[in-house]
Order: structure tokens, then sequence, then C-alpha cells
């Protein structure tokens, strides 16, 4: 019986490390999806950085010209004045020079304006091109990491299912089918070490007579409550 019960530990090792491989099939597509878009997402940010960059560029080259072009007007304007003759022509220039004064001010100040915004984009997209390098470069090595798991996952199965018959084979027929009825009954563990003079699996208290049975090891104890398999184990159960 004691070497059953060891044969049913080491099978419910083997049940657990299934049950996670199982699990990894689903977790390990999902990480990499994650990755996937953190990348994605950093570089989307990068490119609609770099295009506002550049467009605020084209935008600053046409408001140059147009300032510069104003420039040349009013230096036009203002040598019109020695050719004036008439006060009413006087009072017309005079307005059509403030109005070119007026746009040009304004053009100066959008101009600074938008020298402030390119420097700042200018800052972010370094910054996002660093961050966007290192975030690749990580997810790369992780996803390298994640693609070997994921290949390797069919052959550990396969590995653990030869283990587990090579074990099924050697444990009694009754004692397997009690393992199987808890494990589907229970999900996860159903050998239990007694721990405190409970049932591990549920914590009950278990009684004098039960604990002296399950310390004989001679016949398959299972705890009244849940139903798990009780074992002894010492320096857990005492
Ligand atoms: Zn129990």
């Amino acid at each position: 019986m004691q070497e059953d019960l060891e044969m049913l530990l080491q099978l419910q090792v083997i049940d657990y490390d299934l049950g996670e491989l199982e699990r990894s099939k689903e977790y390990i597509p999902d990480m990499m999806e994650n990755l996937k878009r953190e990348m994605e997402e950093i570089a989307r940010q990068f490119e609609n950085t770099r295009q506002s960059l550049a467009d605020s560029r084209v935008a600053l080259k046409g408001l140059e010209l147009d300032v510069n072009s104003k420039q040349e007007e009013l230096k036009k304007l203002q040598n019109q004045m020695m050719a004036i003759k008439t006060n009413k022509e006087y009072d017309a220039l005079v307005s059509q020079i403030d109005n070119v004064k007026e746009a040009i001010n304004e053009g100066e100040t959008r101009l600074l304006e938008l020298i402030e915004k390119i420097e700042k984009l200018e800052l972010e997209i370094s910054d996002f091109e660093k961050k966007a390098k290192e975030i690749q470069d990580q997810n790369e090595k992780q996803l390298t990491i994640l693609k070997e798991k994921m290949d390797s996952v069919g052959t550990k199965v396969r590995m653990k299912e030869d283990e587990r018959s090579n074990i099924t084979v050697r444990i009694p027929r009754p004692i397997m089918s009690t393992y199987e009825r808890v494990r589907k009954n229970r999900g996860g563990a159903a050998v239990v070490p007694v721990r405190k003079r409970a049932c591990g699996g549920c914590y009950k208290a278990l009684s004098p007579h039960v604990i002296q049975e399950i310390k004989r090891h001679n016949q398959l104890i299972t705890c009244d409550n849940c139903g798990r398999i009780l074992i002894w184990q010492n320096g857990v159960s005492e």
C-alpha cells in the first residue's frame, strides 16, 4: 500500500504537469498576442509623432514664405509713401500698411508657436524611438522563448503521458479508480497529506483512530468529508 500511495503521489505530479501544459496552450498564445500588440502600439505612436513632425515642418516652411512675402509687400508700400500726393492717398496707404503689419505680427506669433511645437515633437520622437527599441528588443526575446515553449508543448505532453501510463499500469485498479474519481470531483489534488491532524484538502479534523490507520499504510483511507485520499508525511503531518 505504501508503494501504491507513493506511485499515486508521482501520478499526481504528472497530472498536475499535464494540466499546466494544457493550460499553457491557451495562455502562451495570449501572452504572445499581448507582446505583439504592445510592439504595434508603440510603433503606431512613433509613426503618428513622426507624421505630425513632418506636417509641422511643412507648415513652418509655408508660414516662413508667407511672412517673407508680407515683409516684401510692406517694403513696397513703405516706398510708395515717398510718392504720395494727397491726404486721401496717404490715409489709404497707412491703413494698407497697418493691415500688412498686423498680418506679419500674426504670422510671426504662429511661427513661434510652430517652432515650439516642433521642438516638443522632436523630443517626443527621440523618446519614442528609444522606448520602441527597448520594447522591441525585450518583446522579441520573450516571443522567441514563448514560441520555443509552444513548439515543445506537444512533445512534453507525449512524454508525460508515457510516464503516466508507465505508472498507472502498476497501480491496482480499485486504487486507480478512487484516484480518478476524486480528481474528477474535486479538481486538482486527489491525494493530500494529513496536516495538523486534519485533512490537508478540506481541513476537517481526523479522529485518532483514522490517523492510526493512515499511519499504518495497509489500506486506502479517504477523508469522509471530501473523499480525498489521505497519506501520512513525516514533517508535515505531525
Ligand atoms: Zn477532506
